[in-house]
């Protein structure tokens, strides 16, 4: 009747009201305990009986700040040194199984980082354990299993499933920075793409040949990552571009205001990474959209230091109504991603009139 729930240090308090309301929303209300900048979040069942609506409606790609989702046993305290197997085994005895692979984690925090060297020593002899016990099979389908470590004595074990849950240990997908690129910006749009784009239909949504503009494109660590894939970019910013990328010759760059600046001819991409209220990034997108002039676009919400949740749903309200206004329809979603500080990526895609 657990879920666990990881999210960047500092943001466990929207990642709770964003649970909170959404197993509300799906009738299978609970509560949510999330210690300040433990950079995850407990969720529990009100009536353990509602377990089944939550696991077939939740859907983890429509939660803004969740990393990870595992759906775990109650937490297990006071794991002796000696014998921390015994006691994990029988969890995962009760979850079920077979399972396709377990992943020793931990949260995204400094101190849970200090367990690495025990997780790194522990890690085969419970592989082994677990093996030897029939809990894990074959096949892409079978829940993965999470032994998530709070300190070497304590420890949630649960399971995500397969298309509904990161598809890297801890939520974290590792991306190397690219040496070329003018700034590590670049990496969150990779990590966007990989998260919004990502599967069989990357090749068709992202493809040499297409135009994208990008609002705030300066030094164009955004821009790099359209131009790896040849498509030919309007970098719009008063700041200077990176001269190597420049030399691509697949750029063009325009001193001008990104939030005046329209495009003579609809493009397939707009990206846009400038520095502003996110409702008025979202009144941008919005009238992009509302105007077709774009086929998808990647933005990203600064976020206040308050009200945080709030703001991306006001942001989010924004849109779907100025689309259904005129009649377009669209998919919105958010999530914040790895690579993202104090702010969310967002993602739309314009399907066509309704
Ligand atoms: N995405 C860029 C990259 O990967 O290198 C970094 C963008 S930086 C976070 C924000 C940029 O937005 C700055 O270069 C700034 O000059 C630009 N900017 C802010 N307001 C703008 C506006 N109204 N029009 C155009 N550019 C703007």
């Amino acid at each position: 009747d657990t879920l666990i729930l990881y999210c960047r240090g500092g943001f466990e308090k929207e990642c709770a009201a964003e649970i909170c309301a959404t197993a509300v929303r799906l009738g299978a209300p609970g509560y949510a305990r999330a210690a300040a900048d433990s950079a995850y979040v407990s969720f529990h069942l009100h009536d353990p009986a509602t377990l089944p609506r939550l696991l077939e409606r939740l859907r983890w790609r429509e939660l803004v700040f969740a990393r990870q989702l595992i759906f775990a046993a109650p937490q297990v305290t006071g794991l002796p040194a000696g014998d921390r197997i015994g006691p994990l085994l029988a969890v995962a005895a009760a979850l079920g199984g077979p399972f396709s692979e377990v992943w020793l984690e931990t949260a995204d925090t400094n101190e849970a980082k200090e367990l690495s060297t025990f997780l790194k020593k522990f890690d085969k002899p419970f592989r082994l354990a677990l093996h030897g016990a029939g809990k894990l099979g074959d096949g892409p389908a079978l829940p993965r299993l999470h032994a998530f470590f709070i300190d070497s004595a304590t420890a949630y074990l649960g399971y995500s499933l397969p298309d509904q849950a990161s598809p890297w240990p801890m939520g974290i997908p590792r991306l190397r920075m690219p040496r070329a690129a003018p700034s590590r910006s670049t990496l969150k749009l990779e990590e966007a793409f990989l998260e919004f784009v990502g599967g069989p239909q990357a090749a068709e949504r992202l493809r040499a040949g297409q135009t994208a503009v990008d609002l705030g494109a300066a030094p164009g660590g955004w821009t790099w990552q359209l131009v790896q894939r040849q498509i030919h970019v309007t970098a719009v910013d008063n700041g200077p571009m990176d001269p190597a990328l420049m030399a691509s010759g697949l750029v063009e760059h325009l001193r001008a205001d990104g939030f005046r600046f329209r495009p003579q001819r609809p493009v397939d991409w707009l990206v846009c990474d400038m520095v502003e209220q996110p409702a008025r990034i979202a009144a941008l997108v919005a009238d992009w959209g509302a105007g077709r002039l774009c086929r998808e676009a990647m933005f990203n919400l600064k976020l206040p230091m308050k009200k945080r949740y709030e703001e991306v749903e006001r942001c989010r309200a924004l849109i779907e109504q100025r689309l259904a206004g005129v009649g377009i329809e669209a998919r919105l979603r958010f999530k914040q991603l790895y690579h993202d500080r104090e702010e969310v990526t967002g993602h739309l895609r314009v399907l066509g009139p309704r």
